[in-house]
């Protein structure tokens, strides 16, 4: 899929935040990966590991976070973990509105 291209943008984000803390040596590299993201999270451990072989990112490690599936109800306001693909509210059948899921970003780069 398209989890290559993917660890290439984490590392392209590290490395700019290395060269801005004229950093010699990346640590860890923060990742916020929500459930719905639709991201295998073991192809895109394997494509960083592939692509980090150069410096300042070669013992860099992918810590990966992931944001569970949460949606709001529309009617009654309240906010449920989304297990299943369920969009309609089990407390009083109103709309189910998603809040978090898809996130897919750089948390931090821990860097030297
Ligand atoms: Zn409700």
């Amino acid at each position: 899929m398209h989890e290559a291209a993917l660890a290439e943008n984490i590392l392209n984000i590290a490395f700019e935040a290395a060269q801005k803390n004229h950093a010699a040596k990346i640590f860890k590299i923060g990742l916020r990966l929500g459930e719905m993201a639709g991201v295998e999270v073991e192809a895109l451990n394997f494509s960083f590991d592939v692509l980090k072989k150069n410096p300042p990112a070669e013992d860099a490690k992918l810590v990966i976070e992931r944001v569970p599936i949460t949606a709001a109800c529309n009617s009654c306001g309240k906010i449920f973990r989304l297990e299943r693909y369920n969009f309609f509210c089990p407390e009083c059948d109103g709309v189910l509105i998603l809040k978090s899921g898809r996130e897919l970003l750089v948390d931090f780069v821990d860097c030297e």
